[in-house]
């Protein structure tokens, strides 16, 4: 692919559109409510706890679209500096390797660029909360029996884009000055996963130094 070609491509998948909450939906509502403590200056450990009288897999759903928003712009910040060059490999550091694996043309896990995995990545996790079925908009329509085993699959995987920005592409991240930006936002991403218990501790290995410095 030529390099302006590139361009354009990565550029239509940085500027994915967010998937919203509708006013006036339930969800909303409960969006807002996510916002409202964060927006209080709540410790982030005690922000993501269940609110009472809300239901988990609800409180869950409008997380990980939240969280799906958030990094996915994170990742746009530094998709430039991401390429079939500078990452030919989709790692965290020499010992990390992801691959990637789907129902479609890659069946088999398969060694990838950090873009081209960053953007099947994305796209996965876009068609997962735009389906009606397995995230319903309203809420009282009964999630699926399979509802969390995909939200720990998409938080595994976005949990894959912060290893690979933090340990790939920091020096770009601290340029910018938004260090403290992403890093409030993994210390929320992870305090949550961690309340929740949804990323086995084994995917979370890659920058467990970090985290143990970062969220006491
Ligand atoms: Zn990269």
């Amino acid at each position: 692919m030529s390099h302006a070609l590139k361009q354009v491509f990565n550029k239509d998948k940085t500027f994915r559109p967010k998937r919203k909450f509708e006013p006036g939906t339930q969800r909303f509502e409960l969006h807002k409510k996510a916002q409202a403590s964060l927006n209080a200056g709540l410790d982030l450990k005690v922000a993501v706890q269940l609110p009472p009288g809300e239901e988990q897999n609800d409180w869950v759903a409008v997380h990980v679209v939240d969280f799906f928003n958030r990094i996915n712009l994170i990742y746009g910040t530094i998709s430039d500096y991401c390429t079939e060059q500078s990452c030919p490999v989709m790692s965290g550091g020499p010992r990390y390797e992801y691959r990637w694996q789907d129902e479609h043309k890659y069946r088999k896990p398969t060694a990838l660029s950090a873009p081209q995995y960053m953007n099947l990545l994305m796209d996965w996790i876009e068609v997962q909360i735009n389906n009606e079925d397995i995230f319903p908009t309203n809420v009282g329509t009964p999630f699926p029996r399979n509802f969390l085993p995909v939200v720990k699959k998409i938080l595994s995987r976005l949990f894959r884009v912060f290893v690979h920005v933090y340990i790939h592409h920091f020096d770009r991240i601290t340029q910018m000055g938004s260090e403290a930006h992403v890093n409030t936002c993994y210390k929320h991403f992870y305090y949550f996963v961690k309340e929740f218990n949804l990323i086995d501790t084994k995917e979370l290995e890659p920058l467990k130094e970090m985290t143990a410095q970062m969220c006491h």
